[in-house]
């Protein structure tokens, strides 16, 4: 199942249709993202005799699928190209920050460009449906919603202008697109093993695997849960790997007028237009 946020309500995505999810359930579930995922197992449960009217996809209204989730977690230097490229140490527990969630952002908003340092990062995004509270890696998945596909967007000047402040750096308005799209686990063949890459106005930056992760999502949740507890909605960014513009000789960094197209293999695609 494909779970959209349209108009700011959660939709299901069928095809060229959607069906509205308050609508539908009679106002039992949504009409926010966040409302239904705050009871993810019990929509879950109801989504199949869900029918109602159903209205056209309009991939001009889509928003961040999840809407404003309580928490946003992000893990830096988590592929070991990109930990090598940034000259740092492979960590050896997730190295975390957040993305403030009023940054979040649509799949095809546009970024406002402020200043010379504004980058790229591709990341496979999951989504927590259950409240996850000292989780183990095992189970861990089975906690997880659904994924997307995700932008960190990075200021590098203001991530390191204070020696690193990676959260207000990754935090600029709008610097967080996610989309188009949530979809269920159950509709990816293989979550650990995900193509995922972006380009910039065409030319392929970023092109990996999630397989090559060094902290999976299992082992993020697991990891995370064990210092506090995941909430229903909450967002995870897993990191990104080599390509980014920083890492570059010469540095690269976005402008405006520029299109950034970011995809993960069986999710989805965004584009995102530079201004
Ligand atoms: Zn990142």
């Amino acid at each position: 199942m494909k779970i959209a946020n349209q108009h700011n309500r959660a939709v299901i995505v069928d095809g060229e249709n959607t069906i509205d999810i308050a609508e539908a359930s009679g106002g039992r579930f949504g009409p926010d993202p966040q409302s239904v995922l705050a009871e993810w197992d019990a929509f879950l449960a109801a989504a199949p005799s869900l029918t109602g009217p159903s209205k056209p996809l309009d991939m001009s209204a889509l928003g961040n699928p999840t809407g404003v989730p309580h928490q946003v977690f992000a893990i830096g230097l988590n592929y070991r190209t990109h930990a090598e490229e940034s000259g740092m140490q492979v960590p050896k527990v997730p190295a975390t920050f957040t993305k403030f969630p009023a940054s979040l952002s649509g799949p095809f908003d546009d970024i406002e460009i402020i200043g010379e340092a504004v980058d790229w990062e591709v990341e496979l995004v999951a989504v927590i449906g259950r409240r996850a509270d000292r989780v183990p890696e095992a189970d861990a998945w089975s906690y997880v919603a659904g994924v997307t596909v995700g932008q960190d967007i990075s200021d590098r000047k203001l991530q390191f202008a204070a020696g690193s402040q990676f959260s207000l750096g990754k935090s600029r308005r709008g610097y967080g697109p996610m989309g188009p799209w949530l979809v269920t686990i159950d509709e990816v063949e293989n979550p650990d093993d995900l193509g995922l890459g972006c380009s910039v106005d065409g030319v392929v930056k970023q092109d990996a695997r999630t397989s090559d992760l060094i902290f999976s999502v299992p082992q993020i949740i697991a990891e995370l849960s064990s210092v506090l507890p995941l909430l229903p909605g909450d967002v995870i960014f897993t990191g990104t790997p080599s390509g980014v513009g920083m890492a570059r000789d010469p540095k690269e960094a976005l402008r405006a007028g520029q299109v950034v197209e970011t995809w993960v293999e069986g999710i989805g695609h965004m584009r995102n237009r530079c201004i």
